[in-house]
């Protein structure tokens, strides 16, 4: 058995899981994941869904299975599935009264923290009203940001679970787990029940493409595993299709692969590794080594901007590190220019003024 007694679960449910061969949400699958949340949530365990199949449901809603679809084609398909698979969600809870709240999110709510402490604000409160959270990409507006596109619920489930303080982040899919090799091309193939840290054989495993394809996007998991892993967050990649998967795998059965949680950061941390970056400073030796050290960043160690960004945004340091700025790109670039021009105490003030304080630093791996 495993002992990972969360407070906080993230289920995320794959689109191959939730819907059935013939593309239709299956309700009786979503009815069967409510009681085991509602279970959960008997023992005091909170539950946050993340789930796919909005495109997916989508296009067979509008006969458009088999079709090749462009990208406004897929959105609109996510418009139509998404409120398929909400009235499926509503109904399935309504059993056991308890009331789901819609939740669609893009990468953007998680690089800007005031909208990420907005998002963090609401699932609290939808908590403290007995309201099931079910999250997904809001595929309709996503793309429009190309940078920013989640493309995988993997990605956003671990990021809602980073983010949201969960300790442990369910992913239910089609396969039992991750393999050694290939399990449909070798008979010999193990399923690797743990895993402490995400090894370049890891990467490799999950990178194969055969594997990619027979054993269901292992890449992205992998991404999602080390996302939650770093959050303190144990992940668990199991068949969705298992009798009571989730309360089992909370429970500690040895299901499908364990991914361990190595915690390392607080929730600010976490915010400021995960966020978008909107631009980078180059900085210069010193300013390299006092980082390193752990203080703060100041005007005179800045040697060069990229990008456009605002006060409060998360930008790169260097290569090594990410923090939140005092100031707007366009202000550090005005107090560059007149640090250069004056020569006097205001000036020497100026210089040392902290870009980014040291608290809001978080040097990467
Ligand atoms: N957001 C997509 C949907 O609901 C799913 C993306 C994924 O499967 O990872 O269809």
């Amino acid at each position: 058995m495993r002992n990972l007694s969360p407070r906080r679960v993230v289920i995320k449910i794959g689109t191959n899981t939730i819907c059935r061969q013939d593309g239709t949400v299956d309700h009786d699958y979503i009815a069967d994941i409510a009681r085991q949340v509602v279970e959960l949530e008997s023992k005091g365990i909170q539950s946050i869904i993340v789930t796919s199949g909005a495109i997916g449901s989508g296009s067979t809603e509008l006969n458009l299975n088999g079709k090749n679809k462009d990208i406004p084609m897929k959105q609109a398909c996510a418009a139509v599935g998404q409120a398929i698979l909400m009235l499926a969600y509503r109904t399935a809870f309504a059993k056991y009264a308890k009331p789901v709240g819609q939740i669609l999110v893009t990468y953007g709510a998680f690089s800007d923290r005031k909208r990420y402490l907005n998002l963090r604000k609401t699932i609290e409160e939808l908590f403290k009203l007995g309201v099931v959270p079910i999250v997904n990409e809001n595929d309709v507006i996503a793309t429009d940001e190309i940078d920013e596109v989640f493309g995988d619920n993997d990605k956003l489930s671990a990021l809602v679970a980073a983010n949201m303080d969960a300790d442990l982040l369910i992913l239910l899919t089609d396969v039992d787990g991750l393999y050694d090799r290939n399990p449909n091309f070798d008979p010999d193939a193990r399923l690797l029940t743990v895993v402490d840290e995400i090894t370049k054989d890891i990467e490799r495993i999950a990178g194969d493409k055969r594997n990619e394809r027979s054993v269901g996007g292992m890449r992205t998991k992998i991404a999602a595993a080390k996302i939650a892993m770093q959050s303190g967050c144990n992940m668990v990649i199991a068949n969705g299709r298992l009798e009571n998967v989730v309360l089992r795998v909370v429970e500690g059965e040895e299901i499908g692969t364990l991914f361990t949680a190595t915690p390392k950061y607080t929730i600010k941390e976490r915010w400021i590794l995960f966020a978008c970056p909107r631009g980078k400073l180059v900085i210069d030796e010193g300013a390299e080594k006092a980082v390193k050290e752990g203080k703060s960043l100041l005007l005179c160690g800045v040697q060069s901007i990229e990008g456009n960004f605002k006060k409060g945004d998360v930008v790169r340091i260097g290569n090594f590190a990410k923090g939140i700025v005092n100031f707007s790109s366009a202000e550090i670039v005005a107090m560059k220019v007149s640090s250069k021009c004056e020569n006097s105490d205001q000036n020497s003030n100026r210089i040392r003024k902290a870009i980014i304080e040291s608290e809001n630093i978080v040097l990467l791996n």
